[in-house]
C-alpha cells in the first residue's frame, strides 16, 4: 500500500485550535473553499488588533489581555482584496473530494486509501493525474502492478479538477463542523443534504 507519500501533499495550514474564524475576502466570499479558509482565534484576534480585518461575527467567549477584553471573532473579512487562486490545491482532502470518497476501482465507499495508478516503483508521480482514492482491498489487489496487469479498471479519467468541480463535490460533503455564524457566507445549504 502507498503510505509514505503523504509528505508530497500540501499540508493543511496550521493547527486550528478551538474557535476558528472563517476568513472572508474583501468581497465577503470565503478566501478559499478547499481548504475552507479558517484561522485560529489567536491569528484572528491578532489581525483584528493590527486593523487588517473587520470582525463580522463573534463567539460568546471573551479573551482578556492586560488592556483589552475582546470577543473571539467567528467571521472576519479582509480589508484588502486578495486575488483568489484559480488552481486547486493538491491536498488529501481535495483528492478524496474529487473522487467523492469513492474507490475509483470498485466504487465502494468508506475507509479510503490512496493509490498510484502508475506505481511509484515504476516512476509514477504523486500528482492529480496519477493518484486516486482506493479501498484497501483494491489497493492490495493492485499492489505494484499497472492497471492492465491488475485487471482493475478506473471508473473515470484521472484529472486535475477545476475549482467548480470541487465545489460541486463539496456540496455533497459539508465539513463536520460549521459555526452558525458562517452559514451566511457558505453554500452548504441544508436542503442539499437530503
Ligand atoms: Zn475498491
Amino acid at each position: 500500500m502507498n503510505t509514505d507519500f503523504t509528505e508530497n501533499f500540501v499540508r493543511s495550514p496550521g493547527k486550528l485550535n478551538q474557535k476558528p474564524a472563517l476568513v472572508l475576502n474583501a468581497d465577503y466570499r470565503p478566501l478559499s473553499y478547499f481548504p475552507l479558509s479558517l484561522w485560529s482565534w489567536q491569528d484572528a484576534v491578532k489581525a483584528a488588533y493590527l486593523d487588517r480585518v473587520n470582525i463580522v461575527a463573534e463567539y460568546d467567549d471573551i479573551v482578556h489581555s492586560p488592556s483589552v477584553n475582546i470577543k473571539i471573532p467567528s467571521v472576519i473579512v479582509l480589508k484588502n482584496y486578495v486575488k483568489p487562486s484559480t488552481s486547486t490545491a493538491f491536498t488529501r482532502f481535495n483528492l478524496f473530494l474529487r473522487d467523492e470518497f469513492t474507490c475509483q476501482y470498485c466504487g465502494s465507499q468508506g475507509e479510503m486509501t490512496f493509490d498510484h495508478v502508475l506505481p511509484r516503483s515504476r516512476g509514477g508521480k504523486t500528482t492529480w493525474e496519477n493518484v486516486v482514492a482506493a479501498c484497501s482491498p483494491c489497493n492490495l489487489r493492485k499492489a505494484a502492478r499497472s492497471i492492465k496487469e491488475s485487471g482493475l479498471q478506473l471508473r473515470r479519467p484521472v484529472i486535475q479538477p477545476s475549482i467548480g468541480q470541487l465545489m460541486n463535490a463539496g456540496r455533497k460533503f459539508p465539513p463536520n463542523y460549521l459555526h452558525e455564524s458562517w452559514t451566511d457566507y457558505l453554500y452548504w445549504d441544508a436542503e442539499l443534504e437530503s
